[in-house]
């Protein structure tokens, strides 16, 4: 339980009990994500069980849930919408207010990193055959992913930049590379991280520090990439991503920045570029499902660690500070 600024307490609750519509899933592993990070350094909101990508087995149905087995594996969509508001009906769920207010592990409603949480049934999702409930934490993050490379501009050929190969980068680049980018080039400060994103696919990665602000235009005919994936939210990576990308190019922006940054105005006017936000996924999500399930994406190569509930705030400060992690689980059961 997140409790205060950069303070993670193993407390003991009651175990929750299923109320309509309810399932209790017993977890099995649930992922840091940059935003429970982000929530930690920030210490808000508190108290709060953090944790929303997660893989459980089913222990407890609610009055009215049919369909469902006890001892099924099974992930969960993050939150529930509302189903009724304009982009609900619009299919872009990610967007409606209750996904955004009420999701699981952001404050509202309980997350899983518990030994137990309580989901909607409507969330729940089977976890395929093949899909092992280690990798099932990675359904969340690869569905944002693939959802910010369908709705970028990124057709077959295209030439893209990923930067920042953390967990999102590095799905970035796998995903890109699924979906028959030219070339995929990707940079980060750590080059554990950079060798992990040419294992998934990436042609070369580079070290930002010190790199040529032409580097990519020098590659790519003096043109520079067609789309920039910026993964990592920090003003550094913002900068670079508008200097980088080609002229009428579009600029992705999946990093979370939470601190004010300067740029140019007058470069997206020069290079008519487009910024582009991406957030969460709605039907991506499913497929994400069945990407992992048949293999497309090399989970074991992106889940680096895991650690026990008691280690919580051990996890966190690695995350929140300098480290060479790609996808970090807590194992709430040994
Ligand atoms: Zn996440
Ligand atoms: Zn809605």
């Amino acid at each position: 339980m997140l409790t205060a600024r950069r303070t993670i307490e193993v407390r003991e609750i009651p175990r929750p009990s299923p109320g309509e519509g309810q399932v209790l899933l017993r977890v099995c592993y649930c992922g840091v994500c940059g935003s429970d990070i982000h929530m930690f350094q920030q210490g808000l909101p508190a108290p709060a069980i953090l944790g929303h990508e997660f893989s459980g087995v089913i222990v407890e149905l609610g009055p009215g849930v049919s369909g469902w087995e006890p001892g099924e594996a099974a992930t969960a969509y993050p939150g529930t919408p509302c189903g009724q508001c304009r982009w609900c009906l619009r299919g872009e769920i990610q967007l409606c207010d209750e996904i955004i207010a009420k999701g699981y592990g952001l404050g509202s409603r309980p997350g899983a990193m518990a030994e137990y949480v309580l989901v909607d049934a409507s969330s729940l999702r089977r976890t395929p055959p093949g899909l092992e409930v280690r990798s099932a934490p990675l359904v969340e993050p690869l569905g944002v992913v693939i959802h910010a490379v369908r709705t970028s501009r990124v057709r077959p050929g295209d030439r893209a930049v990923v930067l920042g190969c953390g967990t999102i980068g590095l799905l970035t680049v796998a995903v890109l590379e699924r979906t028959g980018a030219g070339a995929v080039y990707a940079t980060d400060p750590v080059a554990a991280k950079r060798s992990r994103a040419l294992e998934l696919g990436a042609r070369q990665a580079y070290d930002p520090n010190g790199l040529s602000p032409f580097i990519f235009h020098d590659l790519m005919e003096g043109l520079g990439p067609d789309v920039v994936f910026e993964c990592v939210g920090i003003p550094e990576t913002l900068v670079a991503a508008i200097n980088y990308v080609r002229k009428a190019g579009q600029v992705v922006v999946l990093g979370v920045g939470m601190e004010p940054t300067t740029l140019l105005p007058m470069v997206w006017n020069f290079k008519e570029l487009e910024i582009k936000g991406s957030y969460g996924c709605a039907e991506e999500y499913d497929m994400a499902l069945e990407w992992l399930a048949k293999g497309k994406i090399q989970a074991q190569r992106i889940i680096t660690r895991e650690f026990a509930l008691e280690q919580a705030q051990e996890a966190f400060e690695l995350m929140a500070g300098p480290n060479e992690e790609g996808k970090v689980l807590i194992r709430p059961h040994p």
